[in-house]
């Protein structure tokens, strides 16, 4: 285990500025959370950070990195807390470490090879930064070292699973080549041990027998190489095991046949050096058609820099080579890490400007310069996921959603059903509203009541397509159901008015003179105001029309209603859809009431003394006379609109909302609309039951002290 000075000497050696006090600090806490935790080997837990911060430190991570490395398990497996973290190593180091925690979280979540995807975009979308990727990354690769004495098999192919599946390919996705090869070859070996044991032998017997056939290879290519001119440095390296492995499966060849394990390597000064060493490569040996890739001229989508080309080599070997400068070799080993490093010495910016976003920014310039139709649609799906929120069910299904998304979005995603029904919904097992916005790792249960159906209101905050479609739906099917039932009221009205009554074949036959499609199209087109109540009844009943003298057809005046004469009933009509109460004069329950159609938009109600229905004086067939219907009371909330003014003093204001709260009444909205130095007037709005419930209030303002004047407000 690395000890304290070391690790701190270790930091300081490649980051001078790195706070030295805060590591010795981390290293102390890290170590006295632990205490005598064991791990499964048998040694102190405390090794684990540390060595997590070693892993880190090799390569070549700011100082806060490898504190959070320090203090990455001490949230989720010691009694330590955020506030903790906070209050000792700040609010940044805090961040750091609780973003590593929620991934840890994460893991135990479930089985995630369903949706290893999902999982790397929800895994990256968490890592809001880069550090808290890799300080997790380190951590993975530091349980698959010491994975072998975990006694369950079961958790060891788990863990071997999903390194395999989700940490190996984030880590290639962030360029980090060699962490990415040791996290495969280590999976490797527990997935598939006879494979990876076989592999291994073979290779031990290659280099015993082949002796210095690399040192010679090498020999010769830098030979070559000086011969014309171009100096670098050549190096052998054997391929991984899992690489091996993916190479036999996919030619489909034994390990003999495979030919070269050995990979050659030419780093050389700059990129003109990297072409000219390919040119005497290809020069002197025969190039081996349809391998030569020029990722330098075009990068992979991690920002990967190499030539790379295969040739009947010396002794007549095909020999892979691989030619890159010195400072895309360490790209091709540390990937972002690597980048980060040789940015922040070229001393061009502020080394204190926001390190954490200066990451984040490097990442995606590596990512927009992507090229090529298949990086390109990487590309896209990473900037997609940058939208997306990934959250779980209760089995731990994962569900991917645009951001912004709530519950409804998440339940019709499960299932329409699932979505019409909903009531209700727990985001990580408390009750929240329908229209909360689900987080990143939120696991959500969706309350549904049997034959419940969806709300119009969830229209105005539901973000996905699907949802959004089946609301539509469904509100259209009912709200032509209530302009039918509601045309239909208004027909029977406007018949019995005028003493007749209205029955099927008499219905059918305005329907067809009118040119609308059946009964039910005449009922809708009356309900929504396409088509008067007049018209239709002279359709039905020609013989009515008057002419006049110079026979133009005079239509009927209509003939108001006796007070106790039969209204439509607002029955069953959901407000907002066929029905609407104008807000002009806040009409209530108890109220007379009258309502006027609006082309397309059904009836608005309105109280019977209110002074717009001036307007409407010249166009009596818009007039319907409606009543409140019991049933219907229950469901709506009614808004009364008051004026009110207080005394301007401590205390009135809170006077004037216990009052209302005291009478259940709901404040919707409140207004200051004048103001003096012994005076507020406000503009208040309630939720009420009826007009009895809001004259109650109003009654019961007036009756306290600090209330000087209240009036129901019309405006
Ligand atoms: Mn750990």
């Amino acid at each position: 285990m690395m000890r304290q000075y070391e690790l701190v000497e270790l930091v300081r050696s490649y980051d001078p500025g790195a706070d030295e006090d805060c590591l010795n600090r981390a290293y102390v806490f890290s170590m006295q959370a632990h205490g005598g935790q064991k791990r499964a080997n048998g040694d102190p837990y405390f090794s684990h950070p540390v060595e997590v911060a070693g892993i880190l430190a090799g390569m070549k991570l700011d100082g806060d990195s490898i504190v959070t490395g320090l203090l990455h398990d001490t949230i989720e497996d010691t009694v330590a807390t955020l506030d903790e973290i906070d209050r000792l190593f700040g609010p940044k180091i805090g961040r750091l470490v609780d973003g590593v925690t929620k991934l840890s979280r994460l893991e135990l979540q479930s089985d995630h090879s369903q949706q290893a995807e999902n999982f790397r975009k929800l895994f990256l979308a968490m890592s809001e930064d880069i550090r808290v990727l890799l300080v997790k990354l380190a951590d993975r690769l530091h349980n698959m070292r010491t994975l072998a004495p975990v006694p369950s098999v079961e958790k060891r192919r788990h863990v071997a699973r999903e390194t395999m599946e989700i940490y190996a390919p984030l880590a290639e996705r962030i360029g980090m080549q060699r962490l990415k090869d040791e996290l495969e070859d280590l999976a490797f070996a527990e997935l598939n041990p006879e494979a990876h044991g076989s592999i291994v032998a073979r290779l031990d017997f290659l280099r015993a027998e082949g002796g210095d056939l690399v040192a010679g290879i090498e020999a010769e290519l830098h030979g070559t190489l000086e011969k014309a001119g171009v100096s670098g440095e050549v190096s052998g390296r054997e391929k991984r095991p899992y690489s091996i492995w993916r190479k036999m499966e996919r030619k489909n060849v034994p390990f003999e046949q495979l030919g070269d394990v050995v990979a050659f390597r030419i780093v050389v000064d700059d990129v003109p050096a990297c072409y000219q060493a390919l040119g005497v490569v290809h020069g002197a040996y025969p190039m081996v058609p349809g391998h030569f890739k020029d990722y330098i001229s075009t990068p992979k989508l991690n920002g990967y820099q190499s030539l790379h080309t295969v040739v009947y080599g010396p002794r007549q070997q095909r020999t892979e080579i691989q030619i890159r400068t010195g400072g895309m070799h360490d790209y091709a080993e540390f990937g972002v890490a690597a980048h980060w490093v040789y940015k922040q010495g070229d001393g061009s910016a502020d080394p204190h400007e926001g390190r954490q976003y200066r990451w984040v920014r490097e990442l995606l310039d590596i990512l927009e310069h992507a090229a090529g139709p298949e990086e390109f649609l990487e590309h896209t799906k990473l900037e997609m996921f940058q939208d997306q929120v990934f959250c779980f069910t209760p089995r731990g299904d994962l569900i991917a959603l645009p951001s912004g998304a709530t519950s409804v979005d998440f339940a019709y995603a499960v299932h329409s059903q699932v979505g019409d029904t909903c009531v209700g919904t727990k985001i990580n097992g408390r009750l929240q509203p329908l229209r909360t916005q689900l987080r990143n790792g939120d696991q959500v249960e969706i309350v549904t009541a049997k034959g419940h159906t969806p709300s119009p209101t969830w229209e105005s905050f539901v973000v996905t397509g699907r949802a959004r479609s089946r609301i539509r739906r469904y509100v259209r099917s009912q709200q032509r159901e209530q302009y039918v039932g509601l045309g239909r009221s208004i027909l029977e009205q406007t018949f019995v008015q005028h003493g007749f009554a209205l029955d099927a074949a008499t219905a059918e036959k305005a329907a067809r003179a009118l040119n609308v499609k059946g009964v039910d199209g005449l009922y809708a087109a009356l309900g929504e105001g396409n088509v008067t109540a007049l018209a239709a009844l002279e359709a039905g009943h020609p013989e009515i029309k008057r002419r006049d003298a110079g026979g133009t057809v005079v239509p009927l005046a209509r003939r108001r209603a006796k007070p106790d004469g039969y209204a439509v009933p607002i029955r069953g009509l959901i407000a907002g859809m066929a029905v609407h109460y104008a807000d002009c004069c806040n009409p209530l329950p108890g109220e007379r009431i009258v309502g006027i159609v609006t082309t397309g938009k059904g009836v608005t109600i309105h109280t019977i003394d209110c002074d717009l229905l001036q307007t409407f004086e010249e166009t009596p067939e818009r007039w319907v006379d409606v009543a409140w219907d019991a049933e219907t009371l229950d469901r709506d909330v009614h808004v009364g609109r008051m004026s009110v003014i207080v005394a301007n003093r401590p205390g009135a204001l809170g006077a004037m909302t216990t009052v209302i709260a005291k009478h259940s009444g709901n404040i919707s909205n409140l207004k200051i609309t004048n103001r003096s130095s012994q005076f507020f007037e406000f503009m208040v709005d309630v939720e009420v039951r009826d007009v009895k419930h809001l004259t109650g209030i109003i009654a019961a303002l007036r009756a306290d002290p600090s209330v000087s004047a209240v009036e129901r407000a019309r405006d």
